[in-house]
């Protein structure tokens, strides 16, 4: 660290002194815009610049501010790597042109293809199941073993989910049109919005409260709302777990629907070779723990073992193999769907 420090000095005072930036200043700096904050985020982003001496300049933002903000910079956008969640985010970026392509071996060899945007350019680097949520009291576990379950007519009125145009429901809607096809995709829909025991509100996490609360008896979450829950050390939370169960759909089919956290390289990025640098460095084994564990998710590189209670404890899970790049190319039909089966 110090002696990066030194040598940064030293290019600046030789800058200054012969007025032109040294060519190593070009690949210091990293801008990062990232819609993801949490702690062990800091602790990676210290090892990379640790790692490499390139300094990481972060931006701070909501996905849909962030990526208007880096339409709007154009050509001059000081942007050089977008990091947010959901392949339907990742598609909205590239579908707006951002992304550049990145060729490197590194990525090709410890990022599975699944996990990779068309072309190379966007990558996902930790992965979150969308699971369904029950009541054991209520609803015996043969009811809710698929998501095709969610939307049988024995669930009426007992069904709590967010809203249908949030990213989680509009990728897992773009699964399920892949999967089963526009017809029974659209009935799927349809009887998602036929089960609610209320309109969509709040966040995955308080469809799963309402559950426990009785006001529902199953609900549709990502994984890691309920490992929070797991880990919280609140009496309320772990009322909470005792109350609720979670299953992984569609063990005996396709396997349970996955979505991604990731990035990619800006086309305008000033730091090309930082971003790939970091594009890479976050698929090391170290990158890959902090970044999985920040939010109890998996990580993207199978050799990679976490140590996390909670993800331990929800066991072992088929993956639906579909593509995440695939994937986000059905979210603007999934969309149409969703407002066509009035999902609000
Ligand atoms: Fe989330």
């Amino acid at each position: 660290m110090m002696r990066y420090k030194t040598l940064a000095l030293v290019g600046a005072l030789l800058s200054t002194v012969l007025g032109t930036a040294p060519a190593l200043a070009q690949e210091s700096v990293l801008n990062l815009y990232s819609s993801r904050h949490y702690q062990s985020d800091e602790t990676l982003y210290e090892n990379f610049t640790k790692a490499t001496g390139i300094r990481i300049n972060r931006i701070d933002g909501k996905e849909d501010e962030l990526i208007q903000r880096i339409r709007r910079e154009g050509p001059a956008s000081p942007a050089d790597v977008f990091i947010t969640v959901d392949a339907a985010n990742l598609q909205a970026a590239d579908d707006a042109g951002l992304f550049a392509p990145v060729r490197s071996k590194v990525i090709d060899q410890r990022i599975p293809a699944q996990f990779r945007g068309a072309d190379n350019r966007w990558f996902g680097y930790s992965y979150r199941a969308r699971v369904i949520a029950y009541n054991p009291d209520k609803i015996k576990p043969e009811q809710v073993q698929t998501y095709a379950d969610l939307a049988s007519p024995k669930l009426k009125g007992k069904l709590c989910v967010r809203t249908g145009g949030h990213v989680y429901n509009r990728t897992l809607m773009a699964s399920m049109i892949y999967n089963t096809g526009d017809e029974k995709a659209l009935d799927w829909a349809s009887g998602i919005v036929a089960n609610l025991a209320r309109a969509p509100k709040g966040g995955d996490t308080d469809q799963i409260r309402a559950v426990a609360a009785g006001e529902c008896d199953v609900a549709i979450s990502n994984h890691y709302y309920y490992a929070r829950l797991m880990a919280s050390d609140k009496a309320a939370d772990q009322d909470v777990v005792r109350k609720v169960a979670i299953v992984f759909p569609d063990q005996k089919g396709k396997g349970t629907h996955v979505n991604i956290s990731g990035g990619g390289m800006l086309k305008h990025a000033p730091n090309k070779v930082a971003a790939v640098k970091f594009l890479e460095y976050l698929a090391s084994d170290e990158a890959q723990t902090y970044f999985a564990n920040g939010n109890n998710e998996w990580p993207v590189v199978a050799s990679v073992k976490l140590n996390n209670k909670q993800l331990d404890s929800m066991g072992k899970f088929k993956v639906d193999q579909l593509s995440a790049g695939v994937l986000a190319q059905y979210t603007p039909k999934a969309q149409r769907f969703i407002d066509r089966a009035g999902w609000k």
